[in-house]
């Protein structure tokens, strides 16, 4: 049986312009997990995702999904490899209503990742099925997070890539968050969730990698980070 991980990023650097920003960054996720990476502002959370990705015109080190070395692929081969990746700005589209929106996403059903079609995503937001026939624009940002995660969860991929999901958002929709991250893992979806949220992060991770300064300062199991409080002070902004 193979025990290589979904994804396994190895060495990782990255730069914007001549700044040196991620200086080796080592993850992995296993089938089935969920990660959080941690850290704060600025830490490089959202660059590493976006390393991961093949978005940033130079970077270096290893990327490896489903056994295969992605690194050199552009952003879109990626994703039709299984990986889905939701930015932090939320991405739909003002003038397609949320069904419209959904369709934009459809790819086809991949070997061992979740089918999804628009009816089984309404049925995991129930809030998205009452406004079906809404243009996007006309929504809260919360319901614009939904349905952009909504809408990549169409190109049914194995792994997701999730951008700090409960930024901005009321504390009620973040809640509607946690529980939709805890039903796609329960689909066997595999998920990489960068966040700062410590209770978001407590009530969806299995693992947790914290970056600072462009580095791994951290990896183990959550339980393991709630109980370290050195780790979590100096690292993380609580
Ligand atoms: P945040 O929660 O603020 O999104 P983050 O952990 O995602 O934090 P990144 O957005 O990855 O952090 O930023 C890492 C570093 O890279 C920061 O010092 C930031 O100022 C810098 N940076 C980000 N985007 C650019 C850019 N386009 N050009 C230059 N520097 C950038």
């Amino acid at each position: 049986m193979t025990a290589e991980p979904l994804l396994s990023v190895r060495g990782l650097q990255a730069w914007y312009g001549r700044a040196h920003i991620l200086t080796g960054v080592d993850l992995t996720v296993d089938r089935g997990e969920v990660v959080a990476l941690m850290g704060r502002n600025g830490a490089g959370k959202t660059t590493t995702m976006k390393a991961i990705m093949g978005l940033l015109d130079r970077r270096s080190g290893t990327v490896a999904f489903d056994g295969r070395d992605v690194s050199a692929l552009p952003p879109h081969r990626i994703a039709r490899r299984g990986l889905g990746y939701v930015p932090e700005d939320r991405r739909v589209f003002t003038d397609l209503t949320v069904e419209e929106n959904l369709e934009v996403g459809r790819q086809p059903p991949r070997d061992g990742a979740p089918h999804w079609t628009p009816e089984r995503l309404y049925a995991l937001f129930p809030n998205l099925a009452e406004m079906r026939g809404r243009r996007g624009g006309r929504m809260s940002g919360g319901e614009q997070q939904m349905l952009t995660l909504a809408r990549t969860l169409m190109g049914n991929p194995s792994l997701l890539l999730l951008d700090e999901p409960s930024e901005g958002l009321a504390p009620r929709i973040v809640q509607q968050m946690a529980d939709a991250l805890r039903a796609l893992k329960a689909e066997g979806l595999s998920i990489l969730v960068s966040e700062q949220n410590l209770a978001f992060a407590a009530a969806v991770a299995d693992r947790a990698s914290v970056i600072e300064k462009g580095q791994i300062r951290f990896e183990g199991p959550m339980r393991t980070l709630l109980e370290d409080e050195t780790v979590r002070r100096a690292y993380l902004a609580v």
